[in-house]
C-alpha cells in the first residue's frame, strides 16, 4: 500500500523540548559512532559491519557506564537510526546517493518512531518518555492511522512532525497526453508542447536579506548569545528559500502529472553541472534532482508513467523533425535552422521534442522506469 506523509509544525514544552533535544542528540552520537565504526572496520581490517552487528553494538554502548545517558530516551529512534544508515550505505553502493557523512550538531535533526513508542488515539499524538500529547497546528487533515511518526528540529530552531499513513490514492482518470519536458535554467522546465515554466530566482530574491543577516552574524562574538540568534536569523532565511523552492517544484509536477498520462524526462547528471560555479546557484534554484523525484511518486500514486532517458542522449543539437544531427550547439545558442530540412527550432522545445520521442521508443520496448517507490514521498 503507498504510503503517504503529513507533516505539521509543532511547539513542544520545556519538558518536551528537553526531552527532544536529548533524544536528537543521542540519535546524533549513535549514527555517527556507527558510521565511524563501520568506517574503522572496512579501513583497518577490510570488514563490513551489518545491521544485525551494528544493533549488537548498540545494546553494548548503551551498557558503558559513561553512556548511561543513552538509556534516558526511548530506544526505538536509537534503532531507527541504525536502519537508516543501513539504508544509507545501501543507497550508496547502489549508485543513489552519495557516501554518509556524519551528522552536525547545528543542522537538521531528526527522531524516527515507530508504532510501538508512540500513542495515536485519533485526535493526539503522545510520544515514548514523554508525559504530555504534543501540541500540533493540524493544517491538514488525514485519514487513518500513522505507522511512523518523524520528529525533526530545522536549523531555524522550528519543530515539525511528520505522520506516515497507509492510504489508497486514488488513480487519476486516464489522459490521452504524453509530454516530454527538458530541463533549463531559464525555465525551469520546457516541454514539448511549447510550454515554458519560468524559473523564480529565489536565491537572488532573498539574497539581499540573507547578506544583510550574514553580515550582522560576522559581526557577533563567538559563543554569545546574540550571535546564536543571529545564526538563527541567518538559518531562517535558507529556510525561507527552501520552502519557496519547494512549493514551487510541487506545484509543476502535480500539474504536469494530473495533465498527462506519460512524461518523458532526461536523467541529468545535476551533480556534475552545480560543480559549475556560474550556474550552480540557478541550477540549486531549478532543483532538477528534486522535480525528477517529484514526478516519480507522484506517477506512482495517481497510475502515470515516468520514463527516464539517458542523459547522453543528444537532445538539444538533433533535429526533431528530420533527425539530423549537429555537430555542435553553444549553449547560448537559443535558436538554430536545421541545414538538411531547414526548420527553425527553439532550442528548448526541440530538446524537448527529442526526448518525448526517446521516451515513447523506450517504452515500446517496455523498459518502463520509476526510478523511485511511493515510499520516498516523505518530506
Ligand atoms: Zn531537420
Amino acid at each position: 500500500m503507498p504510503q503517504k506523509a503529513y507533516r505539521y509544525r509543532f511547539y513542544p514544552t520545556p519538558d518536551q523540548a528537553v526531552n527532544l533535544n536529548r533524544t536528537f542528540g543521542c540519535v546524533r552520537y549513535i549514527y555517527n559512532r556507527s558510521l565511524r565504526h563501520r568506517q574503522d572496520a572496512w579501513y583497518q581490517r577490510q570488514e563490513s559491519v551489518s545491521y544485525l552487528q551494528n544493533s549488537a553494538l548498540l545494546t553494548a554502548w548503551k551498557k558503558e557506564p559513561e553512556r548511561l545517558w543513552l538509556n534516558e530516551v526511548s530506544s526505538v529512534p536509537l534503532q531507527q537510526t541504525l536502519r537508516h544508515l543501513q539504508a544509507a550505505y545501501r543507497h550508496f553502493f547502489q549508485g543513489r546517493a552519495k557516501y554518509p557523512t556524519f551528522k552536525k550538531k547545528d543542522g537538521h535533526q531528526s527522531a524516527e518512531y515507530t508504532a510501538s513508542a508512540f500513542k495515536w488515539d485519533g485526535a493526539s499524538l503522545k510520544l515514548a518518555k514523554q508525559a504530555e500529547p504534543l501540541a500540533i497546528r493540524w493544517s491538514r487533515p488525514f485519514k487513518g492511522h500513522p505507522t511512523t511518526v518523524t520528529v525533526s528540529r530545522d536549523p531555524s530552531g522550528r519543530y515539525f512532525v511528520a505522520l506516515l499513513i497507509d492510504e489508497t490514492v486514488a488513480l487519476l482518470p486516464v489522459v490521452n497526453a504524453v509530454v516530454g519536458i527538458d530541463a533549463g535554467i531559464k525555465d525551469v522546465v520546457v516541454t514539448s508542447e511549447g510550454v515554458a515554466s519560468g524559473n523564480p530566482r529565489h536565491t537572488a530574491k532573498h539574497a539581499a536579506r540573507l547578506a544583510k543577516y550574514q553580515r550582522r552574524l560576522a559581526r557577533k562574538q563567538k559563543g554569545s548569545n546574540n550571535r546564536r540568534k543571529a545564526k538563527r536569523k541567518v538559518a531562517r532565511v535558507h529556510v525561507k528559500i527552501a520552502e519557496c523552492r519547494k512549493d514551487f517544484t510541487h506545484k509543476l509536477t502535480t500539474a504536469l502529472i494530473r495533465e498527462n498520462q506519460v512524461i518523458c524526462v532526461e536523467n541529468l547528471a545535476v551533480k556534475n553541472m552545480v560543480k559549475n560555479p556560474t550556474l550552480a546557484k540557478a541550477i540549486g534554484d531549478a532543483n532538477w534532482g528534486e522535480l525528477v523525484r517529484q514526478l516519480a511518486y507522484k506517477a506512482a500514486w495517481y497510475g502515470r508513467t515516468v520514463v527516464a532517458i539517458d542523459r547522453w542522449f543528444p537532445s538539444s543539437k538533433r533535429c526533431s523533425s528530420c533527425g539530423y544531427t549537429l555537430p555542435k550547439l553553444d549553449l547560448a545558442t537559443r535558436q538554430w535552422t536545421c541545414p538538411e530540412c531547414k526548420t527553425t527550432h527553439d532550442r528548448d522545445v526541440n530538446a524537448a521534442h527529442n526526448i518525448k520521442a526517446a521516451g515513447l521508443a523506450v517504452l515500446a520496448c517496455g523498459e518502463i522506469v520509476n526510478p523511485v517507490s511511493a515510499k520516498a514521498a516523505i518530506g
